[in-house]
């Protein structure tokens, strides 16, 4: 199935000179959300996973479907403030000042495998930070997993220790 036409490209969001990605066209397509999640579910593979960590909020969308078809937990990134318990946090830079994202101190237990998944990878910036909570934690993380890639921001230079898969590039 061609993902990409579902994609759409809403132009100067959310400030002027970005190109958004939007999927909310393939999450409104049964047939297309179907597809996706199922190729989404497939790139994992057969590797043991115990958690899938999926960031706020568009990562929301497929990775607690993910963790129930790989028999794994859903582990919640959130954004400062947002976590009611005890929690870690990582902070990473952006074009202009920096974000803090959360985790739960007992969202992953040592040695868990972990998968991440988000909609985008853009600069990596947010991928990394996670990666850092789930490491901080003690777990491990056996791949880095995307809907969207934008190539030309070299995110995956960020995430270089990891693997990394997406399945769809610009
Ligand atoms: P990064 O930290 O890699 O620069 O940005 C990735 C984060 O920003 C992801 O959480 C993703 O949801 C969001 N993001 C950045 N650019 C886009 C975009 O074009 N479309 C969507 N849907 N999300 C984006």
């Amino acid at each position: 199935m061609d993902f990409k036409k579902y994609i759409r490209d809403v132009e100067d969001f959310p400030k002027k000179g970005i190109v958004f990605k939007d999927i909310t066209p393939l999450l409104q397509n049964n047939l297309a959300i179907k597809a996706v999640s199922q190729e989404l579910l497939e790139s994992i593979g057969d590797q043991e996973v115990n958690k899938v960590v999926g960031m706020e909020s568009r990562g929301f969308f497929f990775a607690p479907w993910l963790a129930t078809r790989l028999n794994a937990g859903f582990v919640p990134v959130r954004k400062a403030g947002k976590l009611p318990f005890n929690k870690i946090s990582e902070s990473y830079a952006l074009e202009y000042g920096e974000d803090t994202l959360e985790m739960h101190a007992d969202g992953i237990l040592k040695g868990e495998k972990v998968v991440i998944h988000d909609d985008v990878l853009a600069t990596g910036g947010t991928a990394s930070a996670v990666c850092r909570l789930v490491e901080k934690l003690g777990g491990e993380i056996v791949q880095c997993n995307f809907l969207i890639e934008l190539d030309f921001l070299k995110g995956r230079e960020q995430l270089e220790e990891y693997n990394v898969r997406s399945l769809l590039h610009y």
